[in-house]
């Protein structure tokens, strides 16, 4: 019953042993178990090179291997050195095992100081998935030996070769079940098991604090954050999206990328031989045919910050089933189309942004779910089949390498709002708060200190609330519902303000407004709140509360309505005596209330 697993061992060992003798560079498969492969042949084999002095280790290899950590920045040096005139490094943050984050800064005359758009390119976020890294070299390399001296006429370009230096040198064979190749690839998570991809509005970890500083430093006019992705097989090798239109905050710039972008992008990546496809995940895995996901990010991800941020942001996924040279070259291809792109559309796209930034909407949607009405779309698809698995005991699919085309593949995308928040005018931050107000400033939002009497401001509270069950990506995460009230004048000492009046006006309201899904409270910054800290004895409160009760009606009748109509309350004596406790003056002011004041518009 097992006979196929116990087969595998022997069959990959004797592979090795045979392949190892041919070369250096070759080793043990793994990618054997992986579906069969389209054949693929294209003129980006053309870029890639074995002369001259900068031949990239990812052409040394053939294709197959991406240098470590450490040859890696010396490759960045050499290619800075070949071209002093236009290239040089910046370290932009050190990782928590104590890397440089490195990133190369590349324009005609040697300074941003010029008209050129600029392009942002990030590579290794999840270091496994390192593909912006070999391209971008090859790229850069073709600039400094003069063979695409067109590109710094047009554009300038910030490159970060690795973000997630740490994860980059958990170095393996064995990272990526689903993907072929580089045969040495990093891990997902850093040092601490931290996502990068997920930190966008908590900034935990440095290198998306370094991300978050190069924007605000270098204000770059698009940025593009390169991944791969798996979850099913496809004929598509570059896929690629970023904020739909539907789904955005800027939907203007939504609309450049569509309608502008996506044409050229798809155009020029077709004729050099790759199959670019859009950015999609499969609601079945074992059904692909039920349909595909059409997933909007939230702010946590680099298109959902970019998107709140007035960036444009394209998010790269390129299919991890493809080989690791096809997927290199492709991404190589892409950038090039993007830099024609930008180079091409700049004036609209920043008309695009400078409008968005200027225009606030008078609310945010903060919560979406799958519509139940599928869109549908034309898809490159590759044929599967299902078998009974003796493993998992259930259906399993086998993806068997032929091309088959969906003319009308159901797509449900992320189409519904679930819930919306009111832009308030600002929002007041109380000194202890230090670290959310340093964050604040991080991600480039203005904040300014205030002191005197405030009138009409509204404080929010907790009505009821869930933890999560686990710990997610080192937070304890709560999502609550809400009661606002407006508070009499009160008086702020050392307070903070954040208007949403200002370019990042959406961002601060995604992060400090409770509701929204990855505000700082629902990663859990306010957990103390959720804490009762001083208590009280029955001795005290019976006679306080019998005394209270005389003297203040209000309090009386409710108290009475609730015993009459709350059968529950009335048989609990815990439940009564906490809801008097709560009526006396001596009841905690600052339980489960959020400590951030909103001043609504
Ligand atoms: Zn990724």
């Amino acid at each position: 019953m097992f006979s196929s697993l116990l087969k595998t061992p022997s069959v990959v060992f004797s592979a090795y042993v045979l392949i190892s003798s041919f070369s250096a560079i070759s080793a043990v498969s793994t990618d054997a178990h992986l579906p069969p492969l389209i054949k693929w042949q294209g003129q980006s084999e053309k870029l890639m090179t074995t002369r001259g002095d900068l031949v990239t280790d990812f052409e040394k290899s053939l294709g197959k291997s991406t240098p470590n950590y450490v040859d890696t920045m010396v490759y960045l040096e050499k290619l800075a050195l070949s071209n002093k005139s236009q290239f040089s490094i910046k370290t932009i943050g050190v990782s928590s095992q104590k890397r440089a984050i490195k990133m190369l800064i590349a324009s005609e005359k040697g300074t941003l100081e010029n008209d050129k758009p600029t392009v942002l390119l990030q590579a290794g976020i999840h270091s496994g998935e390192i593909d912006g890294k070999d391209a971008s070299f090859m790229l850069l390399r073709d600039i400094s030996e003069g063979k695409r001296d067109d590109i710094l006429k047009r554009v300038n370009i910030l490159f970060i070769p690795i973000l997630n230096v740490d994860g980059h040198e958990r170095s393996s064979r064995f990272n990526r079940i689903n993907q072929r190749g580089p045969i040495e690839m990093g891990f997902r998570t850093n040092s601490k098991n931290l996502n990068l991809n997920r930190d966008y509005t908590k900034l935990d970890t440095p290198g998306v604090k370094a991300i978050a500083d190069v924007v605000n430093k270098y204000n770059p006019d698009l940025y593009v954050d390169i991944h791969v992705t798996d979850g099913a097989d496809y004929q598509y090798d570059i896929t690629y999206g970023y904020m739909p239109v539907f789904a955005s905050e800027s939907p203007l710039i939504s609309k450049v990328l569509d309608e502008k972008f996506k044409p050229l992008l798809d155009n020029k990546l077709a004729k050099s031989g790759h199959i670019p496809g859009p950015l999609v995940f499969v609601m079945n895995k074992r059904d692909f045919k039920q349909g595909l996901a059409g997933w909007v990010a939230t702010p946590r991800y680099s298109n959902g910050w970019g998107d709140l941020r007035n960036l444009p942001t394209i998010l790269v996924e390129n299919h991890s089933l493809k080989p690791y040279k096809q997927r290199v070259l492709g991404t190589y291809v892409f950038i090039d189309g993007i830099i024609d792109a930008l180079s091409k559309y700049d004036s609209e796209l920043s008309n695009a942004v400078k409008h968005e930034q200027t225009h606030l909407p008078s609310d945010l949607v903060v919560k979406r779910g799958y519509s139940k009405q599928a869109d549908l779309m034309s898809f490159k698809g590759v044929k599967y089949e299902t078998f009974h698995s003796e493993l998992s005991g259930h259906k399993e699919v086998r993806y068997i390498g032929e091309k088959v085309q969906y003319d009308n593949l159901p797509i449900y995308w992320q189409k519904e709002v679930k819930a919306k928040v009111k832009v308030p005018k600002a929002y007041y931050i109380p000194s202890q708060y230090a670290d959310v107000v340093a964050r604040l400033k991080l991600q480039g939002i203005t904040v300014k200190q205030v002191n005197g009497d405030f009138k009409g401001l509204q404080q929010i509270s907790v009505t009821d609330f869930e933890f999560d069950k686990m710990p997610f990506e080192g937070r304890m995460r709560v999502s609550a519902n809400f009661d606002y009230k407006k508070l009499p004048q009160i008086s702020l000492n050392n307070w903070y303000k954040v208007e949403t009046q200002q370019t990042l006006g959406k961002l601060a309201v995604h992060l400090l407004q409770p509701e929204a899904t990855d505000s700082f409270f629902q990663w859990g910054d306010f957990n103390t709140i959720f804490q009762r800290t001083e208590y009280v004895e029955n001795y005290a409160l019976v006679p306080f509360a019998n005394n209270m009760l005389e003297n203040n009606p209000a309090i009386a009748k409710e108290f009475n309505h609730k015993l009459a109509t709350d059968s529950n309350f009335k048989g609990s004596d815990k439940a009564r005596l906490n809801w008097l406790y709560q009526q006396t003056p001596f009841y905690d002011k600052g339980y489960l209330k959020y400590p951030v004041l909103i001043e609504s518009n």
